[in-house]
C-alpha cells in the first residue's frame, strides 16, 4: 500500500468534501421537488445528515434517488474514515493499491481496478452506485 502525500491526502479530503456537498444539495432538491409539505422540514434537516435518525427518515421517504444518494453518503463517510486510519488505497478484495488517479476520480472506490471489474461480473444483477 502506497502512503500518500499529505497533499495527495488533502486532495481526496477535497473530492469527499465534494461530492458531500453535491450529495445533499441533490437530496435537497428531491425533497421540496416532492411538493410534500412533510418534507420541507426534513430538507432543512439535511445538513444533520451524521445523525442516523435525519439519514432513517430520509430513507423513509421511500424515493428510490435520495435512498442512493443516502447510501453515497454513508460511502462517503466510510472513505473518510479510510482516508483517517490510512487504508483508503487498500483494496478491499485482494489488498493491492487502489491507486491515487483512480480515488481522486472515485474517492469511495473500496476495490481496486480488477477486483471491481471482477465485483461487478459477480453481482451485475446489483444496482452500481453511479459515482
Ligand atoms: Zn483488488
Amino acid at each position: 500500500m502506497t502512503q500518500f502525500t499529505r497533499i495527495q491526502n488533502a486532495g481526496l479530503a477535497y473530492r469527499l468534501g465534494e461530492l458531500d456537498q453535491q450529495l445533499r444539495t441533490d437530496i435537497r432538491a428531491a425533497l421540496l421537488q416532492s411538493g410534500d409539505e412533510k418534507y420541507l422540514d426534513l430538507a432543512g434537516r439535511v445538513h444533520d445528515l451524521g445523525d442516523e435518525a435525519v439519514a432513517n427518515e430520509l430513507i423513509e421517504t421511500g424515493d428510490e434517488l435520495i435512498e442512493r444518494h443516502v447510501q453515497e453518503l454513508r460511502a462517503i463517510e466510510a472513505a473518510r474514515r479510510r482516508l483517517a486510519d490510512g487504508s483508503i488505497d487498500r483494496c478491499v478484495d485482494c489488498g493491492d493499491d487502489i491507486g491515487y488517479e483512480r480515488l481522486l476520480a472515485y474517492p469511495v472506490a473500496v476495490r481496486c481496478v480488477v477486483c471491481q471489474r471482477r465485483h461487478e461480473k459477480t453481482y451485475a444483477h446489483e444496482d452500481t452506485p453511479r459515482m
